[in-house]
């Protein structure tokens, strides 16, 4: 039995009329689960004009009720968390205790988007010429596109979604369409909270249903993740459309283990963050920078490590929880996993080889399996450097000196994340000023910021200027206005007359 993952319009269920539809797969069986609608340009805008419809109602509904219906819906996520874990899991592949970390930090952004009548303050200033006041308000922007990757069903689109909608937006959701269930279960969750139908919305579907969402006059701003020549293609078809647009992209994030390190604790980072969620995250740190003369002894402890990672069908109920899931898609995996043949030709050391893995799970022989992978001795030059491979594959490059470390930071085209391992803080204050990456771990090797902060990369990491969620992510959906006023006392009229000299403050 496969099961039917269609679109929401205005609060209900809808397959739209294209007649097309798309296998969702289980990547631990390899089973089709699913079917997911593909929308066509006339679906799509059906969906767009939902959300045009509800924008003004919702823009002018006060923030004290928006407020409740923000909290309901943190309230039911919390309360509810398994069962949309149970989806992620069964779509994505990611085992369970992941699927939960990833909800745990989309509810952070549910919870900051609570205090959203904070956040929404404007200024005033009275008095500020004679008989003149001004304040400002941020009013929302419309209607907000989201277009999301597979890596994170749920948390990419709570990145945004939150604050889109407290701020008084109205969404129209196309997440990737090798993971759909996650955006449906979010729209029920929505409707269950008291969110008027037609403020949340999900499109299903391809390349069509993006193109149609970035076509549409009606569509104000798009936030987008995923891959950085989609966001490339995003940010310039959204901006040449005056729309307002933020597109995040690809990654490859160096963890620098500096000689005075912990070693035992870059070792054990290095793993969890190279290999947690099969190596599918924006996050995920791909590169090691082992400054001499650490890098035999790190990769020793990295191996040891590697070696024990469990791989297997992360579905609850398991005895033991496997640490690793599989790939998305068999395609991918198999991407991947050419980089260890082209990684070895190119003279990298294949210190753990991935290919040869057991896979747990009692249907597991059709599943998209890649164990953790380990090369030594990689250089800037390889592909295994220069592709972002989005896959269980942790590459050792070695180096001599801080400098040159930073210097490799640098030189890559991508600047998402990045983590420095040492014990001196003089060195890690210099590494935060030195490298030129959006979000930077001193000891930590995964630093997404924390929801009050924004999340977002530099170069070829992010296509526009405003990063996600947290303050930035207010900014984004909201559009300033600044208000001038004078209330004339009748008793005092000034004479008045013609005036055509430009307005002074006095
Ligand atoms: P993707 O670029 O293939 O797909 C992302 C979205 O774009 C999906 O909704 C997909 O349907 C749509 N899309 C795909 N091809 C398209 C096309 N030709 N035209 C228009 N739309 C298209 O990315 P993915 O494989 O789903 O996700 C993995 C990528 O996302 C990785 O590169 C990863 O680094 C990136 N990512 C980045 C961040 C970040 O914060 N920077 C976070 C998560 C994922």
């Amino acid at each position: 039995m496969t099961s039917a993952i269609t679109h929401w319009v205005n609060g209900a269920t809808s397959n739209g009329s294209s007649g097309q539809w798309a296998d969702v797969t289980n990547p631990a069986t390899g089973q089709v689960s699913g079917r997911v609608a593909l929308a066509s340009t006339e679906d799509a805008d059906r969906v767009i004009a939902a959300a045009r419809d509800a924008a003004p109602g919702w823009a002018a509904t006060s923030l004290a009720r928006r407020t409740q219906v923000i909290f309901a819906f943190r309230e039911l996520l919390n309360a509810r968390r398994e069962e949309l874990a149970a989806l992620i899991t069964a779509e994505h592949g990611k085992v369970h205790s992941d699927a939960i970390g990833e909800i745990s930090r989309g509810q952070e952004v549910v919870e900051f988007a609570c205090g959203i009548s904070h956040l929404l303050k404007g200024g005033h200033s009275r008095e500020a010429s004679t008989g003149v006041d001004v304040h400002s308000t941020r009013r929302p922007v419309g209607v907000v596109g989201i277009i999301s990757p597979f890596n994170f069903p749920a948390m990419v689109p709570m990145w945004f979604f939150p604050v889109a909608i407290a701020a008084g937006n109205t969404i129209v959701l196309k997440p990737s369409e090798k993971d759909p269930s996650a955006s449906l279960w979010l729209a029920e969750l929505w409707k269950e909270a008291g969110l008027p139908d037609g403020v949340f919305n999900v499109l299903q579907g391809d390349k069509t249903a993006v193109d149609a969402l970035l076509h549409s006059p009606d569509v104000d701003a798009i936030s987008f993740v995923g891959s950085t020549p989609i966001a490339e293609y995003v940010y310039a078809q959204a901006a040449e459309r005056g729309k307002r647009v933020q597109a995040l992209g690809g990654a490859k994030n160096h963890m620098v283990v500096l000689p005075d390190a912990d070693l035992d604790l870059a070792a054990d980072s290095a793993v969890n963050a190279g290999y947690g969620s099969a190596g599918e995250r924006c996050m995920a740190v791909s590169v090691v920078v082992a400054v001499e003369p650490v890098g035999d002894d790190l990769v020793a402890r990295i191996a040891e490590r590697t070696r024990t990672v469990r791989v297997g069908d992360g579905r609850q109920g398991s005895e033991v929880e496997p640490d690793m899931g599989p790939l998305i898609s068999h395609a991918h995996r198999d991407r991947v996993a050419s980089f260890v043949e082209s990684g070895t030709a190119a003279g990298a050391t294949l210190v753990v080889d991935g290919r040869e893995v057991q896979a747990e799970g009692p249907e597991a022989d059709g599943g998209f399996w890649l164990g953790p992978t380990l090369f030594d001795h990689v250089c800037a030059e390889m592909d295994l450097y220069t592709e972002e491979i989005f896959g269980p594959v942790l590459s050792v490059v070695r180096v001599s000196t801080y400098a040159e470390a930073v210097a490799l930071v640098n030189a890559n085209p991508y600047g998402n994340g990045t983590a420095v391992f040492t014990n001196d803080g003089g060195a890690a204050r210099r590494f935060e000023d030195d490298v030129e990456v959006g979000m930077i771990g001193v000891n930590v090797p995964i630093p997404v910021p924390a929801s009050y902060y924004s999340f977002g990369g530099w170069k070829r990491s992010l296509f526009g200027d405003t990063h996600a969620y947290g303050p930035e992510g207010v900014h984004f959906f909201t559009r300033g206005k600044v208000v001038t006023s004078r209330w004339v006392d009748p008793s005092a009229r000034p004479q008045g007359g013609l005036e055509l000299g430009f307005p002074r403050h006095d």
